[in-house]
């Protein structure tokens, strides 16, 4: 590949993450002691306006947590969407319970609840469902059946910080909710994040199980429960801090881009783009289109070579999970429209600085291909 000119995914680093990060050197404190664990959280609640945020090391421990807190283990089954990344999953097999796979829809990508309720078993304790690439799935379907049900519902809201159903942030509608500030994701703090609950008492033990077991006051390194080191530390979080306090104008900056994308890429046959799911606004955390090989005239193997070369970094969606090798000898559920997905779809430039001329680059570049 070409020099990255225009990329897909970078992190938006300023002057307020070097101040606060600076701050949090010289106050000493650089693990988990420090106080702007607790600030980070109390303003990320706010934002979210949950009663309870529990930071962790990153969100693949957050959802560990949260299948841990739930009770969930061997004998469970876990519905979880075929269009997603790995990560999703395979928490469901740390804590000893099966996933079962199911397709997505073909307009919004997420989670198709109708395959959900064709899925529940007499073993159905939880449902993940996960807001791909910041487009909230369809949670009035999704948290009806649970309560038909009886299930839990986990929020894989790793990808869609910001985004809205029904005007109610995504990551809120969930027993619990879980946010990921990796490197790529809408904000960072190099890695780490999330835990969200109404519920005082799963925050009060996600507290616990966080910081290897160990009680409140508890100061003679005794352990009721076997816990995990999953603290996010000081340093992360006052990088957190300054990335939370940017999080609207990188909010507008993905809005705005997508918006060009969607009106310069209207008119060329054979390429499409993942929907908003109806009542939700979408973060944009990355914005994705198919490419369909006879009408665009190019497939889209070629097409990702050819953008490469431009300098243009893009990637192909996240492979299903009856594809992945490490779930081989897992039985899944057919799910072509993921499928389907997969071969046409690409993750075009995103990132937050981009400039309005980035993204008509890019645009252009699209256009030469079609026929
Ligand atoms: C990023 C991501 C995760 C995991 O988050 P990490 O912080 O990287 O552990 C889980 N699920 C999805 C859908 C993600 O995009």
């Amino acid at each position: 590949m070409q020099e990255v000119k225009i990329p897909l995914d970078w992190p938006d680093i300023g002057e307020l993450e070097k101040e606060y990060v600076l701050k949090a050197l010289e106050s000493g404190y650089v693990s988990s002691a420090g106080p702007m664990v607790r600030e980070f959280e109390e303003r990320f609640a706010d934002y979210l306006g949950i009663n309870h945020a529990v930071a962790v090391v990153n969100g693949t421990a957050g959802l560990h947590l949260a299948l841990k807190l739930l009770g969930i283990g061997p004998g469970d089954e876990v519905i979880v969407p075929a269009l997603t990344f790995i990560a999703t999953v395979n928490p469901v097999v740390y804590v000893g319970a099966r996933p079962v796979v199911v397709d997505v829809d073909p307009c919004t990508w997420n989670i198709d609840p109708a395959a959900i309720e064709r899925a529940i078993t007499k073993h159905t304790r939880a449902i993940i469902p996960v807001h791909l690439y910041g487009n909230p799935a369809d949670m009035d379907a999704i948290i009806g059946l649970a309560r038909k049900y009886g299930l839990y519902v986990i929020e894989d809201a790793t990808e869609a910080l910001g985004s809205t159903y029904k005007g109610k942030k995504a990551g809120t509608f969930g027993h619990i909710g879980v946010f990921s500030f990796n490197g790529n994701k809408i904000i960072t703090t190099g890695g780490g994040g999330m835990l969200v609950t109404e519920d005082p008492e799963l925050a009060r033990r996600a507290r616990i199980l966080v910081n290897q077991g160990r009680e409140p006051g508890e100061t003679e390194y005794e352990h009721k429960e076997i816990g995990f080191n999953y603290r996010l530390t000081n340093l992360q979080a006052a990088l957190g801090l300054a990335q939370l306090e940017r999080l609207p104008e990188f909010l507008a900056a993905k809005r705005r881009n997508a918006a060009i994308y969607r009106r310069e890429l209207r008119n060329i046959s054979g390429i499409g783009w993942q929907e908003e799911t109806p009542g939700a606004e979408s973060n944009w955390w990355l914005f994705s289109i198919t490419i369909d090989e006879e009408e665009y005239g190019q497939g889209r193997q070629k097409l990702m070579n050819r953008l490469h070369e431009q300098g243009i970094q893009v990637r192909p969606l996240f492979k299903p999970l009856f594809r992945q090798p490490c779930y081989h000898g897992y039985t899944f559920n057919l799910c072509p429209v993921a499928d389907e997905l997969y071969q046409k779809g690409i993750n075009l430039p995103s990132a937050s600085f981009l400039t309005v001329e980035d993204i008509n680059v890019v645009a252009r570049a699209l256009k030469s291909g079609a026929c």
